[in-house]
């Protein structure tokens, strides 16, 4: 059944782009784990949307199940495969269709870079106001898919927010199209938002029209250091209003993390010395580099006479910003550090964060075979991020930490996922974050787009 279904694909497509056999090992599920081969009945890089249609109508047919793969950066195994799932890579579909310049709009096939959509607005200055650390090799439909977050949300939203139209096939081949450049349009349901977070369980996404805005003039950014939680909070108030709506990052990283992020084999040097409990690097993105600096040092020195901080460096050049973002983004290096690395990012109420991140440290601490705790996060949006370094891949292990960290977070009205979505590994706890009739009604939802149960089987719910 899997050769005759494999037959059909590759009697309407051209066959060098049915991958199958060896050159499906040739490839991966994951850029961090490019060294295991791909598991898959069959790859098939399409070209189009009709194509993207044609293959779901075969394979639902068939009920053979369809794993979508962007650029493989998810953080929670929603891209895994078995050795009988049809794999739908949008790589081909790579082309900037329309900058529009006055509408502020991008329209985009979904296999698009990241980075390329950056460079590409602000070619024409403007800018696409998603950032986070995976942009050269995370495509659109992927950020669309997963809702990334990132580094800036706290100005301009998560992902959901940036997308203004978006076409995207059906399990069964229907392609639904709203590829509108409207910022409002209250008429019914707002389709698209089914497929934006959805992990590729819903269908599709093979177009979509970004939102942009216009390309800041100004850039500054600095780090600063606290002994206590409280004042990080006070601090992201003080900064919000001081810098009149121009705050656009506010990213904390604990004294642990800051350490291993800026000693080797890490490049970078570290702005502030090492010792100090918390470390927040911020952004304004405004229009006047001369006098936003000068307001940025002012509210600074200012925040030093009400004691509010303790330490802080400004950025006063661009590779002084290159430097200070490079810190942050690498987070390449903090995963380096860890055996066997085990990721979270978990939301909170913010005022809670300072001492529930203290507990989850100490649970994580008293676990035997737990080796280092790396906490960061993109506070002013309530999420914290966790990497943690441990003896093995054992159940029992991975388990025990998921208990510490996701334990606490129903009762304090808390997320298992902030931004990197359920995927295979929180599928578990999604309980403690959504209601039984929150899941109820996903499921027919999802019986609904998708009866077959084709589209990444296994995820999510
Ligand atoms: C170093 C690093 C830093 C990161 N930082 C952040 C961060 O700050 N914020 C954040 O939110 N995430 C972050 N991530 C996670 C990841 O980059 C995002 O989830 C990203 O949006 C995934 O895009 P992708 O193209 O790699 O998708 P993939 O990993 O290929 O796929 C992700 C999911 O989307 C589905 N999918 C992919 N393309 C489509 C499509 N066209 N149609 C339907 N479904 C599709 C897949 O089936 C899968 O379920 C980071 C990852 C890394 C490695």
């Amino acid at each position: 059944m899997g050769q005759e279904l494999v037959n059909k694909l590759v009697a309407s497509i051209d066959a060098e782009r049915v991958l199958t056999g060896e050159q499906v090992k040739e490839r991966y599920s994951h850029i961090w784990r490019m060294e295991d081969s791909l598991n898959a009945l069959a790859v098939v890089l399409v070209k189009d949307v009709e194509e993207v249609s044609l293959v779901l109508r075969v394979c639902n047919e068939a009920k053979k199940a369809v794993v979508v793969h962007g650029g493989l950066t998810n953080l929670v195994g929603s891209t895994e495969t078995t050795g009988d799932e049809v794999v739908i890579s949008l790589e081909k579909m790579n082309k900037i269709i329309e900058v529009d310049k006055s509408s502020r709009t991008m329209t985009v096939e979904s296999g698009v870079i990241l980075e390329d959509i950056l460079e590409a607005a602000n070619n024409v200055n403007l800018l696409f106001p998603l950032n986070f650390g995976a942009k050269g090799s995370a495509q659109i439909g992927g950020v669309i898919s997963t809702n990334a977050g990132g580094l800036r949300v706290f100005r301009y939203g998560m992902t959901r927010a940036l997308v203004l139209g978006l076409e995207a096939v059906l399990a069964d081949g229907t392609i639904i199209s709203s590829m509108k450049k409207i910022i409002k349009d209250n008429s019914a349901y707002d389709l698209k938002q089914m497929f934006i977070g959805s992990e590729g369980t819903l269908g599709v996404i093979t177009k979509a029209v970004l939102k942009l805005v216009e390309r800041p003039m100004s850039r500054v950014t600095a780090f600063v250091a606290f002994e206590e939680y409280p004042r990080v909070v006070e601090f992201l108030k003080y900064m919000d209003k001081g810098l009149a709506g121009t705050l656009s990052g506010y990213e904390l990283i604990w004294g642990e993390t800051y350490e291993c992020m800026t000693s080797p084999p890490a490049a970078a040097k570290p702005p502030l010395p090492h010792g100090h409990k918390y470390y927040v690097l911020l952004e304004g993105l405004g229009s006047d580099q001369e006098a936003d600096q000068f307001r940025l040092q002012t509210l600074l020195e200012q925040a030093f006479e009400k004691e509010m901080v303790v330490d802080a460096a400004i950025a006063h050049t661009e590779s002084d910003l290159d430097w200070f973002w490079t810190i942050r983004e690498d987070v390449h290096v903090v995963k380096s550090q860890c055996n066997n690395d085990q990721h979270f990012d978990i939301s909170l109420p913010i005022p809670l964060i300072g001492e529930q991140i203290e507990l989850m440290k100490k649970g994580l601490h008293e676990i035997d075979g737990v080796e280092k705790v790396f906490p960061f996060g993109h506070v002013a949006d309530g999420n914290v991020h966790f990497i943690i370094g441990k003896r093995d891949t054992s159940d029992p292990l991975r388990e025990a930490i998921n208990d510490v960290i996701y334990g606490p977070l129903q009762a304090i009205g808390g997320s298992v996922s902030a931004e990197h979505g359920i995927g295979l590994h929180k599928k578990k706890y999604l309980h403690l974050c959504r209601s039984e009739s929150e899941i109820a009604l996903m499921h027919r939802l999802k019986s609904c787009y998708d009866p077959n149960g084709i589209l990444n089987p296994g995820k999510v719910l």
